[in-house]
């Protein structure tokens, strides 16, 4: 007999109640969560700000390199980054899932225990959810909401010429780090008896895989009393990410092309591919950093911050959104992000 539990044998009741067995309840906010209808929340005197987003087997994962567990930290936390992105706190999640009949139920509390780490890392709440099936492969969606005081909230619309255009963490190596896994992956499909060749990417490999959303920086500038004039989070590129921006404020760009943040893996990895490093930076996607604005006045506070790099200055939307090269070339930034109508 299979140590596994078939999705049928227990039932979405009894799955939903073996999924939801770990679930803690943290935030004031939540009064009720899984198991009546729906549930209630309580945001007080914030705002609320609400965000989703959905994850297809095949289109946004692949399961032969993805652990469940990885997967279900990483469905939280690219909602809890585009919470970040508006200045707010995350507060609770709802999770839908369209299972097919080859996942086992311990599958599913794998991907489970993945999301709980997530919620309890981020401090967020789940509260509910949808369970159905599905006749091809999983769907996860899940959505996300936070509380942000009334005005406090960031938008994307509202850079000001000579701002300072300011990006977290370092960028490029998510994308890497997906080209590592696809080249072992199509090693292992020519010949399944050969190792994989991941040895010294751990770095890469986890910016694709265990993505972390920036919730420290949030409550750092908040710390520093920084509040950023825009910001937007960088899930498909910082190109595409820098040209939302400029076009919503109706703004230009200069960013540095020598200030921009990277690993040393990063690049032993752009070199072993033979991709420019630039190119992974502007186009890649999924590093889920954020990319800010924020006065020329709050310079001092940001320069020395370890987490935060100052890559370029916001200029008038005439000046256009450009790349500067060391010798001092600008060159128009274009969209390549992700597309996935392409
Ligand atoms: P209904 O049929 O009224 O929509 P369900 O049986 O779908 O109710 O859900 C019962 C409870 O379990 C609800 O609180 C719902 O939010 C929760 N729930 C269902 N599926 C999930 C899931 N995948 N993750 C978390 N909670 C879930
Ligand atoms: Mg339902």
């Amino acid at each position: 007999m299979s140590e596994y539990t078939s999705l049928d044998s227990l039932g979405e009741f009894g799955l939903i109640r073996r999924l939801q067995e770990h679930v803690e309840l943290q935030n004031p906010s939540t009064v009720l969560g899984i198991g009546d209808d729906a549930a209630i929340i309580e945001p007080g005197q914030k705002q609320m700000v609400v965000t989703t987003d959905m994850l297809i087997e095949n289109v946004h994962f692949d399961l032969t390199f993805c652990p469940l567990k990885h997967l279900g930290y990483k469905a939280v936390a690219v909602n809890v980054s585009d919470i970040a992105a508006m200045n707010a706190i995350p507060t609770q999640i709802v999770v839908s899932l369209a299972i097919s009949a080859r996942y086992t139920v311990e599958a599913m509390e794998e991907l489970y225990e993945g999301m709980r780490l997530a919620c309890e890392n981020y401090k967020v709440d789940l509260v509910g959810g949808d369970t159905t099936s599905s006749r091809s492969g999983l769907v996860i969606s899940v959505t996300a909401l936070g509380e942000v005081e009334k005005g406090k909230a960031v938008l994307r619309s509202t850079a000001q010429v000579n701002d300072l255009i300011c990006v977290t963490g370092d960028l490029g190596g998510a994308y890497l780090g997906l080209q590592l896994l696809e080249r072992e992956k199509q090693a292992f499909l020519a010949d399944p008896e050969t190792q994989p060749e991941l040895e010294g990417k751990d770095y890469v490999v986890g910016r694709q895989l265990r993505p972390e959303a920036r919730m420290d920086v949030i409550h750092e500038l908040k710390e520093l009393g920084v509040h950023p004039t825009s910001m937007i989070d960088i899930s498909d590129g910082l190109g595409s990410e820098l040209l939302h921006i400029c076009s919503q404020s109706r703004v230009g760009a200069a960013v540095f092309q020598d200030k921009l943040p990277v690993d040393q893996q990063t690049l032993d990895t752009a070199e072993e591919f033979k991709i420019d490093p630039v190119t992974c930076i502007m186009n890649g996607g999924e590093d889920y950093e954020l990319l800010f604005t924020a006065k020329l006045s709050d310079y001092d506070k940001l320069k020395n911050h370890p987490d935060i790099t100052i890559i370029g200055k916001i200029t008038d939307a005439a000046e256009g959104v450009n790349l500067v090269t060391p010798s001092g070339n600008a060159h128009a930034i274009k969209a390549q992000g992700w597309n996935h109508f392409a």
